[in-house]
């Protein structure tokens, strides 16, 4: 390899790729096989910038050229920048010595579109092909397919992939053609169906033939730009829980739009990104996928924009005291996981715990509850009663009051899940 002209590429095409958020690693366990080189296993490819963005990986576009000329991306074609494109070849030896050094535990390989969509695909399946037959690489890989390609590469890319991943880009058809009129959301939908449906054949396969070969064992997942369109957290949400229930998407990857151009079609460059909104919709996607809430309790036509200032759970439950406060010796598991401050573990410990006992405040801290909120919204076996009717502006208030390294710090901080 020329060393200086791989070094330049690296800068063009690993700077390319850093606006692509949806590069964790979680859901695959391929096992280092026949002394092969690597083993992704859940978590150890999760690092992150300070920022929040995954590091971890390689990750890096095999080309910044592009045939397409989407408003929100820096590589579209109007855009006078300087362009490169690796060579399969260049992108697996990059990825092997940069695995041998310990800097990686994966590759995530994204591309713009040159030629057309199968042109890009096919030259991202080879790179995943040649490392996992040539050189026995058991590390990660999440290649991104190309919008539009074909069923035989999208199966290809399955069997050498831990995960794939289709950008929907734009939350709602409509932003979509606004800012990338030359795209079309059948060919995002199109391969996102084959998968779903190749994924779901593969484990049926595996039940009957343990020797079945892997596929996309990591699923797939999508990301959405957030505040480059005035799409409301209810469409975004809404088009997530969609994509959910009808791809079976392992995750949806939230992306604050970073403003790199100028378009009168977009925010002005001045403008910030929205890290806490981002945030906030990765807690909402949280309470849907594993708290049980349905799309239009957490956002809806009368409530379609998620608080900034407290988290999604917790104006959930403001604008339902109703059902508060919950008896913690006695309610049902899926109201229990209603409560502020009371996590998914917490709450499978508590309703094991009160089978040997009636519980109390204490034994609900040691249980890992977040008291400063839940007390607010349960009684347990104490006379020390909380909540004292209080109405859900004063408890918004107390929870701020004592939570303000986590909830009123400076705007430009992304705020922890929970
Ligand atoms: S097709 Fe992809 S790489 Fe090309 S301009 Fe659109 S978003 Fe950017």
């Amino acid at each position: 390899m020329d060393a200086d002209r791989i070094t330049e590429k690296m800068n063009i095409l690993a700077d390319a790729a850093k606006y692509d958020v949806s590069c964790a690693s979680s859901g695959s366990k391929r096992k280092n096989k026949n002394k092969g080189l690597g083993n992704a296993s859940n978590g150890i490819c999760h690092s992150y910038t300070e920022d929040g963005r995954c590091v971890s990986l390689l990750k890096i576009l095999l080309t910044n050229h592009c045939i397409f000329d989407c408003a929100y991306c820096v590589s579209r074609k109007s855009n006078d920048i300087k362009r490169a494109a690796f060579t399969v070849q260049e992108v697996v030896d990059l990825t092997i010595n940069f695995y041998r050094r310990n800097y990686i535990e994966g590759l995530f390989l994204s591309s713009g579109i040159f030629m057309d969509a199968d042109y890009t695909m096919e030259r991202l399946v080879r790179v995943a092909k040649k490392l996992r037959t040539e050189h026995n690489f058991n590390g990660y890989i999440h290649l991104k397919s190309i919008p539009g390609a074909s069923d035989e590469l999208m199966k290809e890319a399955g069997l050498y992939a831990d995960r794939l991943s289709i950008n929907l880009e734009v939350p709602t058809e409509s932003g979509l053609k606004l800012l990338a009129p030359e795209k079309n959301r059948q060919d995002m939908i199109k391969p996102m169906g084959y998968l779903n449906k190749a994924i779901i054949q593969n484990a049926e396969e595996k039940k009957l033939f343990k020797s079945t070969p892997m596929f996309a064992p990591g699923g797939q997942s999508t990301q959405m730009i957030v505040g480059a369109t005035d799409e409301t957290d209810h469409q975004v949400l809404n088009s997530a829980n969609y994509f959910y229930r009808n791809f079976g998407l392992k995750r949806v990857y939230y992306s604050g739009y970073v403003p790199v151009l100028a378009d009168k079609r977009l925010p002005g460059l001045d403008t910030r990104v929205p890290m806490i909104r981002e945030n906030r919709l990765y807690q909402a996607d949280w309470l849907m996928r594993f708290y049980g809430f349905k799309v239009n309790e957490i956002v809806n036509d009368g409530h379609p924009v998620l608080d900034l200032d407290i988290d999604p759970k917790l104006s959930w439950a403001l604008r339902n005291l109703h059902v508060f406060p919950l008896d913690i010796n006695k309610a049902d598991l899926q109201l229990i996981l209603r409560v502020p401050g009371i996590g998914v573990q917490s709450a499978k410990k508590i309703v094991s715990a009160r089978q040997f006992r009636r519980l109390n405040w204490e034994n609900l801290s040691a249980l890992g509850v977040a008291l400063n909120r839940a007390k607010y919204f349960i009684t347990c076996y104490s006379n020390i009663f909380e909540k004292k009717d209080l109405a859900g502006t004063s408890i918004k208030q107390f929870i701020l009051a004592e939570s303000t390294s986590k909830y009123l710090k400076t705007t430009q901080q992304q705020l922890s899940l929970f």
